[in-house]
């Protein structure tokens, strides 16, 4: 067992931290400066495109998608790369056009999508032109049970008409967010993982409407374009624009999280790493009852703790990177959802530290400290609670019992 980097990793890696040193964390004083000045407080401020034309000029594109569309790397090569970039979540992802939710969709595109919506729209993805958006919660049904999602999709003639309310739709209010996956029911009485279809609704089709933005503990998360709410009234597209078959909608929101779920981890693996190095310098550089903080008994441990579950984290990351591309999703599934279960609680539990560290000063504007949390803590809710992983994990662990 080889715990080394392979050349081509390091290269980049040391490729990207030249970049995030020069460019990045220079621009995180410039995102919040213009994000607090512009109108709109839901999309993402101009530096980003700054930073996006910078990092594709260095070759600093795309590293999410194995295969012909992306830049030809494992999940393995991906992991400790995706790590660097979750240092600084609100901008370093999406310079590298490797953010979420376009990633998931530029795969759901790659994998299932025919020539023409490739061409339409996966084209202009992987270019970082556009930016687009997965709408399948809703307001109305809990939607950690997929099976749930109610909006309709139904066939008239040539066409597809959609029904339904959607809400926590990340990036969908950047009007650069041009293309919806919606998923819904195209057969409300089949075979329960037969119902669900996905389909392609171009922003500004008539009927749909972005009612409002979501906030996430008082954030406008404007760096993803918002969380929005939507409604669809009578929405017709093209039945076209379907992915995929009819009532495939669950497979393609399956083959669509493993990856999404990885991505998550490994960015909050670097954020952990950033909480740490921030809660050592701080607590070194200042005096309570008579010396450093960083000499309090309890402060070690919790320096101590955080690099253990850090290690810890990134060994079963790495583990089910190593799986995924050797065994593919479908048989990573268990440590897809082991680092699912475990990474968000233990990165959030080290960035409370780190900001209880910092005294008041931890959940400022002055730090990246309470930005890092509120992300952290999304999280075990996001691409499925905590909850739901652990039945289906403990389902699968007590089926080997079962005679
Ligand atoms: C910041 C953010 C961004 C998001 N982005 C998107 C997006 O882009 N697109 C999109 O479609 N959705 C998005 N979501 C929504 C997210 O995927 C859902 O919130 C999640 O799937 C849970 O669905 P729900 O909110 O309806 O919770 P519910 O299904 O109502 O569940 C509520 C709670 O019930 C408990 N629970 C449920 N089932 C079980 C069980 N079997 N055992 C024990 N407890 C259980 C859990 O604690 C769960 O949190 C986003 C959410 C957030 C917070």
């Amino acid at each position: 067992m080889d715990f080394g980097y392979d050349a081509r990793t390091q290269e980049l890696r040391e490729q990207l931290t030249a970049f995030m040193d020069e460019f990045v964390y220079p621009a995180e004083a410039v995102f919040e400066q213009q994000l607090s000045e512009q109108d709109d407080p839901w999309s993402p401020p101009p530096v980003l495109e700054d930073l996006k034309k910078e990092a594709r000029k260095r070759g600093l594109w795309n590293f999410f998608l194995p295969g012909e569309h992306g830049a030809g790397l494992t999940n393995l090569q991906y992991a400790p790369l995706a790590e660097i970039t979750g240092r600084s979540p609100h901008l370093a992802p999406a310079a590298l056009n490797c953010a979420a939710p376009d990633t998931g969709n530029m795969e759901v595109l790659a994998m299932f999508g025919n020539e023409q919506q490739r061409k339409q729209w996966l084209e202009p993805l992987l270019d970082g032109e556009i930016r687009s958006a997965f709408a399948m919660t809703e307001p109305d049904v809990a939607s950690s049970d997929a099976r749930n999602i109610a909006t309709r999709i139904e066939r008239d003639g040539s066409d597809y008409v959609i029904n339904g309310s959607k809400w926590f739709i990340s990036g969908a209010m950047n009007p650069r967010c041009q293309i919806f996956i919606v998923m819904g029911k195209t057969d409300p009485s089949g075979e329960p993982h037969r119902q669900q279809s996905m389909i392609l609704v171009p922003r500004d089709t008539p009927g749909m409407d972005i009612k409002r933005g979501m906030h996430v503990f008082g954030y406008t998360d404007g760096d993803h374009g918002g969380h929005a709410e939507i409604e669809f009234t009578d929405v017709r597209v093209p039945a076209e624009n379907l992915i995929g078959e009819e009532g495939g909608g669950f497979a393609v929101a399956q083959a669509r999280l493993g990856p999404g779920r990885i991505h998550h981890c490994m960015r909050l693996i670097g954020m952990a790493e950033r909480a740490i190095e921030l809660m050592c310098k701080r607590t070194v550089s200042r005096t309570a009852f008579g010396k450093p903080i960083a000499q309090q008994g309890v402060v070690q441990d919790w320096i101590a703790e955080s690099r253990v579950r850090v290690e810890q984290l990134r060994l079963l990351v790495l583990k089910t990177a190593w799986l995924m591309d050797t065994v593919g999703n479908q048989g990573a599934h268990t440590e897809i959802q082991a680092i699912k279960i475990a990474t968000p609680l233990s990165v959030e539990w080290i960035i409370d530290k780190a900001i209880q560290a910092h005294g008041a000063g931890g959940v400022s504007q002055d730090t990246p400290l309470a930005g890092l949390w509120a992300h952290a803590r999304t999280l075990r809710l996001a691409d499925g609670p905590d909850e739901v992983h652990k039945r289906s994990m403990a389902r699968r662990e007590l089926a080997k019992h079962l005679s």
